[in-house]
């Protein structure tokens, strides 16, 4: 991707952009992400995306000329959009921002929304990693999910993906389904190796409030999985997936190589980087400040069509919520980084009083510079977090 600005622009902060795409052909009965089913004022939405960017630019002129290393396009399902309603967006992309040669661009996938001919489209505008939402190799489990896709499908959006030439493609898949076995999943997982995608993410069905599979199970008509049913089954793919070559550097992330790691989440989970977000319910975080966008499409294009970014709210958490943002970040990906720790918090988290326990129940892995979860700390993360939530006040 050619940016726009000259590299001898003053390149002030490094920053991280998401995109979220209000829009899907279907619900699915488990998702609470925000997105509809009507598409009739995509284009609109499109326009009132790109002129977000501009208030962005108008309300945070520190923003222009920033590095972007990473770029999210989100949903809702981005792989409704157009090849020429993505060029739109990235062209306002160009304009305002100086984009890293070493880039990540990631657009998610439905593979029921996909071509040949979009896909390579995608990437002649500079996309290079593709998220394919495919949960599941089995028909029974794709349909009770409300899915649009079949496992047919799944797979030739991926040979569609490796045919326009992206190098960096990963594959969510969905475990702890209710009834599901060990075998369906490995029959799944075994599915999702023979793509020899770079990178797998393997996430665990959580019940969301409002979601018609809350109502199912609220209803009784639906029975989740036993925690210990769903640890089983974390721990299987887990296994599986390591002992296929990929290594995890998140509770629900899997990848091929360190280089294969998916950059912009990491950002997320980094807890002190910087990253802006545009469409509705996006969220970011951006001079210590956290604020999320309105979620009503409506209201969303309503507002930026008077002039007016379409913010819901903000907070700027205090240093005992950052302590706990950045363990909790730290802990479910690559680490906390101690001397950062120190510096920020005044706390040398190596000496509190839980991490011996917490080493010695094979919980945690302690370096010079790193804390970190073992594979088995992983499956309790929240509890290690709780347990080191309170700072302790301790003399060096
Ligand atoms: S396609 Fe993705 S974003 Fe859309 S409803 Fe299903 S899970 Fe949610």
């Amino acid at each position: 991707m050619e940016p726009s600005l000259q590299s001898g622009a003053l390149i002030l902060r490094n920053v991280s952009l998401y995109f979220h795409i209000p829009f899907c052909e279907k619900k699915c009965i488990y998702c609470d992400f925000y997105s509809i089913e009507d598409q009739s004022s995509q284009s609109r939405f499109v326009d009132a995306i790109c002129a977000e960017v501009d208030l962005k630019i108008r309300a945070y002129p520190e923003l222009y000329g920033a590095n972007v290393e990473t770029i999210f396009f989100g949903g809702g399902t981005p792989s409704l959009l157009t090849p020429e309603e993505l060029g739109k967006i990235i062209s306002q992309i160009k304009k305002y921002f100086v984009i890293a040669d070493d880039y990540e661009f990631t657009l998610e996938c439905n593979p029921g929304t996909v071509s040949f001919e979009k896909l390579l489209a995608y990437r002649a505008l500079g996309v290079n990693r593709l998220s394919f939402g495919v949960q599941s190799f089995h028909e029974d489990e794709l349909l009770w999910l409300s899915r649009i896709h079949t496992a047919d499908e799944a797979r030739l959006a991926v040979a569609y993906a490796r045919e326009a030439g992206f190098d960096n493609v990963n594959i969510d898949l969905m475990f702890s389904l209710p009834n599901q076995t060990k075998e369906k999943l490995q029959y799944s997982i075994e599915q999702a190796l023979s793509l020899g995608t770079e990178h797998i993410s393997a996430y665990n069905l959580t019940v969301e409030e409002g979601t018609p599979l809350n109502r199912m199970v609220k209803l009784q008509q639906v029975h989740e999985l036993s925690v210990d049913d769903a640890s089983v089954l974390f721990e299987y793919a887990q296994t599986t997936l390591i002992g296929s070559g990929y290594f995890q550097y998140e509770i629900s992330n899997y990848a091929r190589s360190a280089e294969l790691k998916c950059k912009h989440n990491l950002v997320y989970w980094d807890g002190y980087k910087e990253y802006v977000s545009f469409g509705p319910s996006a969220h970011e975080f951006f001079n210590g400040e956290r604020s999320w966008n309105i979620s009503s499409l409506d209201s969303y294009l309503d507002r930026v069509h008077s002039g007016k970014l379409p913010r819901n709210n903000s907070e700027h958490p205090n240093e005992s919520e950052r302590r706990t943002e950045v363990l909790f970040c730290g802990l479910r990906s690559t680490g906390v980084d101690r001397n950062q720790f120190l510096n920020n918090f005044g706390e040398e988290l190596g000496l509190h009083s839980e991490i011996k326990p917490l080493i010695a129940e094979g919980l945690l892995k302690v370096d010079a510079d790193v804390i970190k979860l073992t594979s088995k700390g992983y499956r309790f993360c929240d509890a290690i977090v709780i347990r080191l939530m309170t700072p302790e006040l301790i003399s060096l």
